[in-house]
């Protein structure tokens, strides 16, 4: 018997892959978790029926969301990972020498030890020395803190449920303040094929509150539109406009310091959705 798991993307669109084997299907604390190895993709991760991540295609989405902001600040030292319990962004977040420590805020233990146990590829950072995990909602962590990273990486699950709070302006106000003087954050910012209004909102709110604010793109198959955007607000320093010839050689699959500020360019579509000429 063939079994397909269909992730509905939205009212009337889905996404479907052969899946292989269920390795774990469990309701945690805060979500429907489940990691299936599928014949396309390899080994998914799938929270509440929405594919987190793919082996085959995680580095673009991983490398994206952690090299354009640590190439664009000249020495992050004190990194924050709010969501991301899979590991995936502090396991690149650690190829960069000049970072001291990286702290994950991840609100479901549970994500984290499915991941250590079914996902090492991706999780095999958590352990390192540098990595410090806390279990606990974000929100909340970025509030307690003041003036203490130098860049904060928003890898969080959809706007719905326990993760709505994390793409609105109150949220990016607290992290403007826990982020150091020259700080920046980025943030998984969804599809602007599917969903322009949450892109739109959440450029204007980080718009309102950072000096500088930039949207890019990656091509990303496993999810939905395929084409995603991540949201930049900084203190100081313009991601997009980067002396790439200084960005030092790193062992990535997608990221190059030629697409850095290549993938600032936007399609015409992208800029109307956020009202930039
Ligand atoms: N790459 C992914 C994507 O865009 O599909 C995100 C992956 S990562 C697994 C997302 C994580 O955010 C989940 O493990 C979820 O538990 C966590 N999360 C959601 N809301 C949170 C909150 N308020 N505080 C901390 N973590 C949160």
């Amino acid at each position: 018997m063939e079994m397909w798991l269909k992730e509905s993307q939205i009212e009337g669109a889905a996404m479907t892959y052969k899946v292989k084997e269920t390795l774990v299907r469990k309701k945690t604390k805060y979500q429907d978790l489940a990691i299936v190895d599928t014949e396309v993709f390899g080994r998914m991760l799938i929270l509440d029926g929405i594919v987190q991540l793919s082996i085959k295609d995680e580095f673009v989405y991983h490398e994206m969301i952690t090299h354009i902001p640590l190439f664009t600040h000249p020495c992050p030292k004190k990194v924050l990972v709010v969501g991301g319990g899979d590991g995936g962004t502090i396991r690149e977040i650690l190829k960069h020498p000049s970072v001291e420590k990286a702290v994950l805020c991840e609100i479901d233990g549970d994500v984290i030890d499915e991941c250590k146990k079914y996902l090492p590829e991706v999780s095999c950072a958590l352990n390192d020395k540098r990595c410090e995990v806390h279990i606990g909602d974000g929100i909340a962590y970025v509030k307690e803190h003041k003036n203490e990273f130098d860049v904060i990486i928003v890898d969080s699950t959809d706007p719905f449920s326990m993760a709505e709070g994390l793409f609105g302006g109150n949220f990016y106000q607290d992290i403007f303040e826990a982020l150091t003087a020259d700080g920046m954050f980025v943030a998984q910012t969804e599809t602007p094929f599917y969903l322009p209004d949450t892109v739109r909102k959440v450029y204007n709110d980080a718009k309102s509150i950072f000096p500088v604010t930039k949207l890019f793109m990656a091509a990303i198959p496993t999810y939905p539109g395929g084409y995603w955007s991540f949201t930049i607000g900084s203190k100081k320093y313009d991601p997009s406009d980067v002396d790439t010839k200084t960005i030092p050689k790193l062992d990535t699959k997608y990221y190059t310091p030629e697409l850095h500020n290549a993938c600032f360019v936007l399609p015409k579509y992208v800029k109307d959705i956020i009202g930039e000429k």
